[in-house]
């Protein structure tokens, strides 16, 4: 310190007395600054206590919805404002289904069907968000996932309780049916029309992955961004858990869903769906036909499969597994491969062997201990 302390001296040159005054004041000084220092230390504390929230608890609600099981898991500070979100998110999937089910001729999708071949009709906000999106992975999967296909599901529909192929003609006139592009939306009057007589749409493997995001997103609003909704196969999943780096979601092995998962993910916002004929599918004269079917053929197809997306959401996953049963390994796995924050899991029996395949960025999801 070159402090010059009285008449021109400087400090070492001093007195010890002086000296010891001067390290007086040092030692003064530096309680000081200990003490500011002290209290703006506990300062931070009390500040940050405050703004802490408090312990978050997990808790989880079930309701039967959209012809399967909505599971909505989230954490809250308590149990009345957690049960509170999920009833809202719940009733946000319930009106979805109003919009979306072909299953309910009321539904809006059956009365825009109602009026097919004829002028475009006005649609609400939410169908036409999922038509433009159906469309869009429509056009990315090269028609694989197609929501025109519902005349060739009826019809096997119709076949599995028969226990009764549809016949070549029957196929061949309901495919005539199926074309995507015959979907004709207009966002600046927020009209659909479809072009042909008779067209008739299923947003089956889409409207799962699509209500659990829309769930998800209400469970956000209401301040509850740890959270993750389950529609059968179809998940959505948002902040991780407290304390936690993910969710954890287990994929049931192919032969049977009720058996342990073979592997388990980890993963935050994000959608994880799983498609394939573990539960749904027709036996006709031995042989096993899934209700996914390849709209360039009309047949559902043959010989188990079971594909898991994870993507960047639900709607996603839950296209695009859809179109990987239908499109096959090869060019399946290429599309995933080409897909910004996608990734796959294929298992598919043939006739002699179980083959399984995995997109490059399926490993880093695996959760490995
Ligand atoms: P789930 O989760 O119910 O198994 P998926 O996502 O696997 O549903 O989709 C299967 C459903 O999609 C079928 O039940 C049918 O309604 C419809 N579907 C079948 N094949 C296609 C296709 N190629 N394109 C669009 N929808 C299809
Ligand atoms: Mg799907």
């Amino acid at each position: 310190m070159s402090a010059v302390i009285g008449g021109g001296r400087t400090a070492d040159t001093i007195h010890p007395k002086e000296s010891l005054r001067s390290s007086w004041g040092l030692w003064t000084f530096a309680l000081l600054v200990l003490m500011l220092q002290l209290s703006t230390l506990s300062l931070w504390i009390a500040l940050v206590c405050a703004t802490q929230s408090p312990a978050l608890e997990r808790f989880t609600f079930t309701e039967p919805h959209m012809g399967t099981i909505a599971r909505i898991v989230l954490y809250a500070p308590d149990e009345s404002s957690a049960r509170k979100a999920a009833a809202k998110a719940f009733a946000r999937i319930a009106e979805l289904n109003l919009v979306m089910s072909d299953y309910n001729p009321n539904s809006e999708l059956m009365r825009l069907c109602a009026k097919a071949g004829g002028e475009p009709v006005p649609i609400g906000a939410d169908l036409y968000d999922v038509l433009e999106k159906s469309l869009a992975f429509a056009k990315l999967t090269d028609g694989a996932l197609d929501i025109t296909i519902s005349p060739v599901v009826r019809l096997w529909r119709r076949a599995k309780r028969a226990r009764e192929m549809p016949s070549e003609a029957e196929i061949k006139q309901a495919l005539a049916l199926v074309d995507f592009r015959n979907i004709k939306l207009d966002s600046q009057r927020r009209t659909a029309q479809l072009l042909v007589m008779g067209m008739l749409l299923d947003l089956g493997a889409i409207g799962k992955g699509y209500a659990a995001d829309a769930a998800l997103a209400v469970l956000r609003k209401h301040g509850f961004p740890r959270a993750m909704v389950a529609l059968g196969g179809d998940i959505a999943v948002g902040d991780a858990p407290p304390n936690a780096k993910g969710w954890k979601v287990g994929i049931a092995p192919l032969k049977d869903p009720g058996e342990n998962p073979t592997h388990y993910l980890l993963v935050t916002n994000a959608g994880v769906s799983t498609a394939g004929d573990a539960e749904q599918y027709a036996e006709i004269a031995g042989k096993r036909y899934s209700h996914i079917i390849d709209p360039k053929t009309g047949i559902g197809q043959i010989g188990r499969r079971s594909v898991t997306v994870i993507a960047p959401n639900a709607t996603m996953s839950d296209a695009l597994d859809t179109a990987v049963c239908v499109m096959g390994l090869d060019r399946g796995l290429k599309l995933i491969e080409s897909l910004d924050g996608v990734a796959a899991l294929c298992v598919f029996e043939t006739k002699t062997k179980i083959v399984t395949a995995q997109s490059s960025r399926f490993a880093r999801l695996l959760l490995t201990d």
